[in-house]
């Protein structure tokens, strides 16, 4: 019955500059105007306090197993509160492997609790509106800002600043937060969870760099790659070119591990077989990449270090980008 409600941390615990520490969950909620006539029972928890950026995907995946334990002792929903920066990598984390019908929510802030207008009260209102809606049942992990209900699969953190930074180009949110009521226009297909407490031993090994590519780039930064990682993704112009003479160097690594080619662009897939001169989509197909279909980078890499760290081979991995990307 209820919410877990886990406080990681983030902007929407920062007090503000000579304010004191950081507010606990219990004081995140205590400022949320109406969520105690809302009647649902909360279980407030301190996981961690630090900004997004330095969460990782070891302790992540401690927060969905504390989730998992929660829902399966009988609560309705889960709702995380974390620093926005890297909700994007972790909402998708949490998807991958969360098997439950509950929804497991994010959200966050953009401003701090003492500016004026900050977001945090009305997101963790909506939050827990999502996370006890039986519309929003069987739909995974969802991102809560704003009054908009995203897809963990699709959603981008696409402003730095802006509380409506929180946007999916490719689809657009799946539902809306209309006078308290939570209005789901668009439930995404499942997949199969992938195991969510792979070793952490290998985990840790699974090493996965993200090459941006740049005019001119020589991949220089390439060098020695095989040694100190075990999967690439590489996020290439337009529709998944690099310059003609990075591909031979892209195929030579994709020789040692699995190389993920994604697009830089923001929204839309990479493309199979449109163009052929070198360095393009279906010469780096060729070689041996993998295309990530709609995955950006940031999702790509997070869906190949959980299939590195789960041991599966060149193989399983083609095959999960082709039914996730
Ligand atoms: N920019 C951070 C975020 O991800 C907040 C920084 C902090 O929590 O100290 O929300």
């Amino acid at each position: 019955m209820g919410v877990v409600l886990l406080a990681l941390g983030g902007t929407i615990s920062v007090p503000g500059r000579g304010r004191g520490a950081r507010l606990s969950g219990a004081e995140i909620t205590a400022a949320v105007p109406g969520l105690t006539e809302l009647g649902v029972p909360l279980d407030v928890r301190d996981v961690q306090a630090v900004p997004g950026g330095s969460l990782t995907f070891a302790q992540f995946l401690d927060v969905v197993a504390i989730a998992s334990r929660a829902v399966a002792e009988g609560a309705d929903g889960v709702v995380v509160t974390q620093g926005t920066d890297s909700l994007e990598e972790t909402a998708f984390l949490a998807d991958l492997v969360w098997p439950h019908e509950a929804p497991f929510v994010l959200t966050g802030a953009m401003r701090q609790p003492a500016m004026a207008g900050a977001d945090g009260p009305a997101n963790v209102l909506a939050a827990v509106r999502v996370a006890t809606a039986p519309e929003a049942r069987g739909a995974g992990a969802l991102v809560v800002l704003n009054d908009e209900v995203h897809a963990a699969r699709w959603v981008r953190k696409t402003h730095s600043t802006s509380t409506a930074t929180f946007a999916s180009p490719n689809t657009g949110p799946l539902g809306h937060i209309v006078e308290g009521r939570v209005r789901m226009l668009l439930i995404p297909p499942r997949h199969e969870p992938l195991p969510a407490g792979p070793d952490r031993k290998r985990l840790e090994d699974a090493r996965v760099a993200l090459h941006v590519v740049t005019l001119d780039d020589d991949g220089d930064r390439l060098q020695g790659l095989e040694a100190t990682h075990r999967g690439l993704v590489v996020a290439g112009f337009g529709v998944g070119h690099v310059p003609g003479a990075l591909a031979p160097r892209l195929g030579a690594l994709a020789e040692h591990m699995p190389v993920v080619l994604t697009s830089r662009t923001g929204s839309g897939p990479v493309l199979r077989h449109t163009y052929s001169a070198p360095g393009s989509e279906t010469d780096l197909r060729r070689r041996g990449l993998i295309d990530s279909g709609f995955l950006d980078p940031y999702k790509a890499r997070v869906l190949l270090r959980l299939l590195l760290a789960a041991g599966a081979g060149r193989d399983d991995i083609a095959e999960a980008f082709a039914l996730r990307g």
